[in-house]
């Protein structure tokens, strides 16, 4: 799917005017060299096409198999998306939330409340998914101290997961994958419980399955772990149901469970970190209600804006958000400048909209008309990566299609490859995965997954 356009020729005398040339050695990329190799630069996007100029001059046309890292699932200039952000900045872009307060923060919040399981009735918003990561474990903290808990200042996370970049958030990835050797002394150390086995969902059956025994023995180990130094614990912080960035691992509801339970037994909070598996992508709205509990926070991100802007929000129930309220302080201490920015609520309330099909002829933006879609065509068209002999595992849940190599994934080879097959990829360590946008039609999809498994054939061997 190489377009050679007709700035190739101006672009072969002036190297300079294309984008790659203009950014290399001057701006960061996500854990990148300033030098990284290949960049292309995005022309625009449209719905689930992204055009983009390559090195060369060259112009590519491509469909979107990431959602631009799991946020834009109605895609690219969507038009109700649009309008809402036009109305808003009519009327005021942004205001301090110290003090003041506006519609589109009281709409979303509102909308959250609704949409959130259980009793999380109390909203923070923040600016970013690991902002959101900071504040729930700063409430954690202030949560045990007000009620005379102050040892309590540790968490515990799983093995595998990511919660994002920032310090507190950094301390409960994965202390392997979030690199806590390069930053000791400087992060906190937090304890960690192993991953727990990974699961598998068949859809038909509409039933999880897990090996019992490695199920039984993680329990025992967590339990373990929890019993032995409750007394410094704060909360327990996870990733329901999907460890996303750090690795596409699936896990058994009823781990979600035993967490909750232990939570209660040992007077821990427990934090559901949503900001990938949130808005549907999981098969449920949020990933926690694949089993029947809830837990005590809940961040949410990426999705939340439809991709638009940065923003994410923490929600609290009514128990913990009381005691905070009769604490010291009185209050969550944090507030950044652009808290309850109002374009990025606008944004994500008609996101929310979208979603849920409030907004009507949007059919393909609500999520329980298309996930159950992308899944299907997911399982169908990624099946055939089995058979290669590269291909560890392939497998699907909701909007999440993950085949996982043997080997670590020849990044450049296979981007290259996909690309030549009008798809873009960012595989990373030993997975190629997609989540598509939810729009995604049944041949967008198909055409994804057909091209991520002839990608892998191609770099890695039938
Ligand atoms: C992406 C992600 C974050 C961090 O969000 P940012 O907006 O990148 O700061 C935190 N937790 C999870 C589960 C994520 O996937």
């Amino acid at each position: 799917m190489f377009n050679n356009t007709s700035d190739t020729e101006n672009s072969a005398n002036n190297l300079k005017n294309i984008l790659a040339h203009r950014d290399r050695g001057m701006l960061w990329h996500p854990y990148a060299p300033l030098e990284t190799k290949p960049l292309y630069g995005v022309l625009s996007a449209q719905g689930t096409q992204l055009q983009l100029q390559d090195e060369e001059g060259f112009t590519h046309t491509a469909l979107d198999a990431m959602s631009s890292w799991w946020c834009q699932v109605h895609g690219y200039s969507h038009p109700a998306l649009n309008q809402a952000l036009r109305e808003q900045i009519e009327k005021f872009s942004h205001v301090m939330f110290g003090g003041l307060t506006h519609e589109p923060a009281i709409n979303l919040a509102e909308r959250l409340v609704r949409l959130a399981p259980g009793e999380l009735n109390h909203v923070f918003l923040a600016d970013s998914g690991s902002v959101s990561v900071e504040v729930a474990l700063k409430l954690a903290v202030q949560y045990q101290r007000a009620l005379g808990r102050p040892t309590k200042n540790r968490f515990l996370a799983l093995e595998g997961g990511y919660h994002g970049d920032t310090i507190g958030a950094m301390s409960v990835c994965d202390p392997i994958g979030g690199m806590h050797s390069e930053f000791r002394g400087f992060i906190p150390e937090q304890l960690f419980a192993p991953r727990p086995p990974s699961a598998t969902y068949d859809n038909a059956q509409q039933q999880w399955s897990v090996n019992e025994q490695a199920q039984h023995n993680w329990q025992k180990t967590t339990e373990a772990i929890i019993a032995k130094e409750h007394d410094s614990l704060a909360a327990i912080v996870v990733e329901p149901i999907v460890q996303g960035a750090g690795g596409m691992h699936f896990y058994h509801p009823h781990t979600l469970n035993t967490l909750r339970e232990l939570a209660d037994r040992y007077e821990l909070l427990l934090i559901f970190d949503e900001i990938a598996t949130g808005f549907g992508r999981t098969g449920k709205f949020f990933a926690t209600e694949w089993s029947d509990i809830v837990p005590d926070v809940m961040t949410v991100g990426k999705a939340l804006t439809g991709g638009y802007l940065t923003q994410a929000a923490v929600l609290v129930s009514t128990n913990v958000a009381s005691t905070i309220s009769d604490s010291e302080h009185r209050a969550l201490l944090h507030g950044p400048t652009f808290m309850g920015n109002p374009l990025a609520s606008a944004a994500s309330c008609t996101s929310l909209d979208l979603l849920t099909g409030a907004l009507e002829g949007y059919p393909l933006s609500c999520w329980e008309q298309s996930i159950p879609r992308l899944e299907q065509t997911l399982n169908c068209s990624l099946a055939p990566a089995r058979s290669l002999t590269s291909v560890r595992d392939v497998r699907v849940l909701g909007g999440i299609g993950v085949i996982e190599l043997y080997e670590d994934v020849r990044i450049f080879e296979l981007t290259q490859a996909a690309l030549r097959r009008g798809v873009w990829v960012r595989p990373f360590r030993n997975l190629v995965y997609t989540m598509p946008p939810y729009i995604a039609t049944e041949e967008e999809v198909q055409h994804i997954g057909r091209a991520l498994v002839e990608s892998v054939a191609e770099v890695h061997g039938e």
